[in-house]
């Protein structure tokens, strides 16, 4: 790649931090390549400065310039959908690979836990990713997948969907431990016959 594409004279004395000029969110520095790699169409003469993504879900700016008059780049923009934006599926969480939300949901429904985050650590250690021109966070999604994988784990409603499907089955039902008080009495697996016997079996 010539210099051209990639060189940015302000990097390195613009601000780590600056706050997005519509919502107000901290948002923190994203290479120009991503910027250009990412913006469905880029305007002539684009601004060569110092570029900054907001990952607020609420605002629909995605990237913003260092000067107050400079270009700002709105989802619509995007040539992919940016995760931390989107409610509705699918919601991206790693770009390199594909792996959505709902990919790492159904893994939890299907085995009490996720291992796309391993996965993709197979894949980064590789060197098959390609996060600075694929993520529009310029960075490595695994801080993403693993919090993803997190707060699903802790959701009550796919451990109870999870322990429903492990009624009457061999799997054991090691994951009750963490649900809420309103899990058990719903589903009450120890209560159910069948728990027993293939406890005996
Ligand atoms: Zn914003």
């Amino acid at each position: 790649m010539s210099d051209c594409c990639s060189t940015n004279p302000k990097t390195g004395t613009a601000p780590l931090v600056m706050v997005c000029p519509v919502n107000g969110a901290r948002s923190k520095q994203v290479d120009i390549l991503t910027v250009k790699s990412l913006v469905r169409r880029l305007p002539l003469g684009m601004l060569n400065t110092q570029y900054y993504f907001c990952d607020a879900s609420d605002c629909d700016v995605v990237y913003f310039a260092l000067e107050v008059d400079g270009p700002r780049f709105l989802r619509e923009d995007m040539v992919v959908r940016v995760g931390a934006k989107e409610t509705a599926d699918p919601i991206p969480v790693c770009y390199c690979f594909g792996f959505t939300r709902k990919d790492i949901e159904d893994e939890i429904v299907e085995t009490g836990r996720s291992a796309v985050a391993d996965r993709i650590k197979t894949e980064v250690n590789a060197g098959n990713c390609a996060c600075e021109v694929r993520n529009p966070s310029g960075k490595c999604c695994l801080g993403d997948v693993a919090r993803a994988s997190t707060e699903l784990t802790g959701s009550d409603v796919l451990l109870v969907r999870y322990v429903s499907r492990g009624v009457g089955s061999a799997q054991p039902h090691r994951n009750l431990l963490a649900s809420s008080a309103c899990v058990v009495p719903c589903h009450d697996p120890f209560g159910h016959g069948n728990r027993l016997r293939c406890q005996l079996a």
